[in-house]
């Protein structure tokens, strides 16, 4: 028996790198995963390599800043499974440049993916994960967002996305509050992970350079142990939030950086 045997589980931006991991370890774990992305190729490899290992996994397209398709991937969940359990907010990008040299469109585009495309899951999710709340099988929803490290302090050259991920943070717990009553019982953590190894990094643009910065040489750099984070190691702290074993966290933030923000 999986530790989400049964669950419906939605994660954002599941085509790659921790959303990936994350799709792939809750399927292996019993959930029915459904993975969106803009990537529609490597979704579906996602979703299929999940179905190939035994579990059940269904990929839709979806731009998480289109408040329409939110709608929409809602109703195709309800259509087939009736249900939403567990929510993944992971969509997220991340533009590194100096602030005085940060276009406005530069700075909304990573709003509109980081904290729009997050708060429509939650507006769009919660009244589905409703359904399954008290009475029904399940104890109740899940919702995790993945914010950052970046989220928990500043970061010179990454001003736009610590402003959005400090405001996914906070986001989560008012989501927490909001919903954590006997009419909803769903919880809303937030996951805070450190340099993990990606392709986010590569898609960085670079500041005052062009080459993509090296993830290993930030973790070399940053990190007490020197090591790069995997997607696996954020994927089982989000299989945790999302299982029972949770059940009594709320409103809480789980830091996955191997000490970087221990100092
Ligand atoms: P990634 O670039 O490897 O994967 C991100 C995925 O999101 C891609 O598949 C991409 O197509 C998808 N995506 C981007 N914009 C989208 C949109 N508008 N709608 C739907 N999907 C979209 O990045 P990752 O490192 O796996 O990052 C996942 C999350 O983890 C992000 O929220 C990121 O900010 C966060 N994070 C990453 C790190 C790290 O070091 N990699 C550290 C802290 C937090």
């Amino acid at each position: 028996m999986g530790q989400v045997q049964g669950k419906v589980v939605l994660v954002t931006g599941a085509a790659a790198g921790i959303g990936a991991a994350i799709a792939t370890t809750l399927g292996r774990e019993g959930a029915k995963v459904v993975l969106t992305d803009l990537d529609d190729a490597r979704g579906e490899d996602v979703a299929q390599s999940i179905r190939a290992a035994g579990g059940e996994a269904l990929y839709l397209h979806q731009d998480v800043t289109e408040e329409a398709r939110w709608a929409e991937v809602m109703g195709e969940i309800d259509r087939r499974f009736g249900r939403l359990d567990v929510l993944v907010a992971n969509a997220g990008i991340a533009i590194i440049v100096p602030i005085i040299e940060m276009t406005l469109e530069q700075w909304r585009k990573q709003t509109a993916v980081n904290v729009d495309g997050v708060f429509l899951s939650a507006k769009h999710g919660i009244p589905l994960m409703r359904k399954s709340g008290p009475g029904k099988p399940s104890p109740g929803g899940s919702i995790v967002m993945i914010s950052s490290v970046a989220g928990l302090r500043g970061s010179a050259g990454l001003a736009g996305y610590s402003a959005t991920k400090g405001a996914v943070r906070l986001f989560a717990k008012s989501v927490a509050l909001e919903c954590a009553g006997a009419r909803d019982n769903i919880r809303c953590n937030s996951i805070h992970p450190g340099i993990i190894g990606t392709e986010i990094w590569e898609k960085m643009p670079g500041e005052r350079r062009n080459a993509p910065i090296d993830a290993n040489a930030v973790a070399a750099a940053t990190v007490p142990t020197g090591q790069l984070g995997t997607p696996q190691d954020v994927a089982n702290a989000v299989l945790f939030l999302a299982s029972d074993a949770s059940s009594y966290i709320n409103g809480s933030e789980i830091v996955v950086d191997a000490g970087l923000m221990a100092g």
